[in-house]
């Protein structure tokens, strides 16, 4: 008659680091800032604890592409 709410409990639990090796990446939403200066608000990725890489699921992938696509035609028109 005992029950474990374990997966309740553990929604997040944090991943292993590819670049450290540690399991200290959890989830965290933030504003990021690419090498080119593009930025995009409020975007879900995931962070190492320990060394601080960043890491993008495929729907923060796909959100940094829809954001620069959108922001990316005015960038070449203006530049021309
Ligand atoms: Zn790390």
């Amino acid at each position: 008659m005992f029950s474990y709410p374990q997966k309740e409990a553990q929604m997040i639990e944090p991943l292993p680091c590819p670049e450290c090796g540690e399991v200290r990446m959890i989830r965290m939403v933030e504003t990021f800032r690419l090498e080119d200066g593009f930025t995009v608000n409020k975007l879900c990725h995931y962070k190492c604890q320990t060394c601080g890489s960043r890491f993008f699921d495929d729907d923060a992938m796909h959100r940094i592409q829809t954001e620069r696509a959108a922001l990316g035609h005015r960038a070449a028109i203006a530049s021309r």
